[in-house]
């Protein structure tokens, strides 16, 4: 584990080095207040601290108030070392956000088991950090297909159209609806529908580009987002998607089920003006257009951004 001691005095930092570098510890050293300020500020930042109070540049009590004004992203667990004459004062150093002191007295056994205290912190904070974002991503995805569901997708349009807007490169939308799903139900039951939507999901990632978010917009409606796709290229990956729904039946307990898929395209123009609800609206308009035309096919709208005066 890597830590940093930022200590002023030559002897007592050489003395913590020894002895953190004989525990296993990685050890980065700063001689001031200033270079310990830089090491937290670079990449890949040690997250346990030791800090002198009392340095030249800025003092430690300086350094753990700045640390917590910063978002927290990464945990920094700090000890403040305090000198005899600091004994009492302790309160400002806790208040400035230190998360333990240290007299400069100390005995190794105590800076052991301090130090094992605050990596015990680091991990539950670490856990928490994980669990967070492990809820957030099941939040955000669709319980049986595991795509993005539809607030997440489109939220994730609406991210990648301020992108495509900064970058000016386009932006591909599909929507993509599964033909005459309501006889799949029909013939072979509910369960089995679930799982060709579960199938089709599968398909559909696997035949997209990396980059392109797919999203279950509603029951066996999906969206999908293709960063830096014009036209053409957004109508290649629905053809794609579309042919390998198509390939062959669905494998399921109540039988093989063999599907196809309409697909609906368009691509967002950067600083065009347009909107979500226009990219959806022409999107969905192209759909419709591939289901009167026979379904198992995709339909391009060219949507080049309403008449101003049509928003009146
Ligand atoms: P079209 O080709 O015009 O799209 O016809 P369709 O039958 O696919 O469209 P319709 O909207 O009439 O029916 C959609 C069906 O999808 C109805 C609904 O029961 C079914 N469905 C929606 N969500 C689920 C789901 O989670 N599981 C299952 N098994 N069926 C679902
Ligand atoms: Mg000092
Ligand atoms: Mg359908
Ligand atoms: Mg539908």
């Amino acid at each position: 584990m890597k830590i940093l001691i930022a200590e002023d005095e030559a002897v007592s930092r050489k003395v913590l080095e020894s002895r953190l570098l004989k525990w296993g510890y990685d050890v980065v050293v700063a001689v001031d207040g200033t270079q310990a300020w830089d090491v937290l500020q670079a990449p890949d930042a040690p997250s346990l601290v030791i800090l002198d109070w009392e340095m030249p540049g800025m003092d430690g009590v300086e350094i753990c108030r700045r640390l917590r004004q910063q978002a927290p992203e990464q945990y920094v667990y700090v000890l403040l070392l305090t000198s005899k004459s600091r004994g009492e004062d302790v309160v400002e150093g806790m208040d400035a956000g230190a998360d333990d002191y240290l007299a400069k007295t100390f005995n190794t056994g105590e800076l052991k088991v301090r130090l094992r205290a605050g990596r015990r912190i680091l991990d539950l904070i670490a856990e928490l950090f994980r669990a967070r974002e492990l809820l957030a991503d099941k939040a955000a995805r669709d319980s049986l297909t595991s795509l993005w569901n539809r607030g997440a997708i489109v939220e994730a349009m609406a991210n990648e159209m301020a992108r495509a807007d900064r970058d000016k490169t386009p932006l591909g939308i599909i929507m993509a609806d599964i033909d005459f799903f309501k006889r799949v139900n029909d013939t072979f039951g509910h369960l089995a529908g679930d799982a060709v939507l579960r199938e089709v999901a599968r398909r559909m990632l696997a035949a997209r580009r990396p980059y392109d978010l797919a999203g279950r917009y509603g029951g066996e409606e999906f969206l999908m987002v293709s960063p830096g796709c014009g036209l053409d290229s957004a109508v290649g990956v629905a053809e794609r998607i579309r042919t390998a729904i198509f390939a062959g039946p669905v494998n399921t307990a109540d039988g093989m089920i063999q599907v196809t898929m309409s697909l609906g395209v368009t691509s967002y123009q950067p600083l065009s003006g347009m909107t979500a609800e226009d990219l959806l609206r022409a999107a969905d308009e192209a759909l419709y257009r591939a289901k009167d035309g026979g379904r198992n096919r995709v339909e391009a709208s060219s949507s080049k951004g309403r008449d101003q005066s049509a928003f009146g």
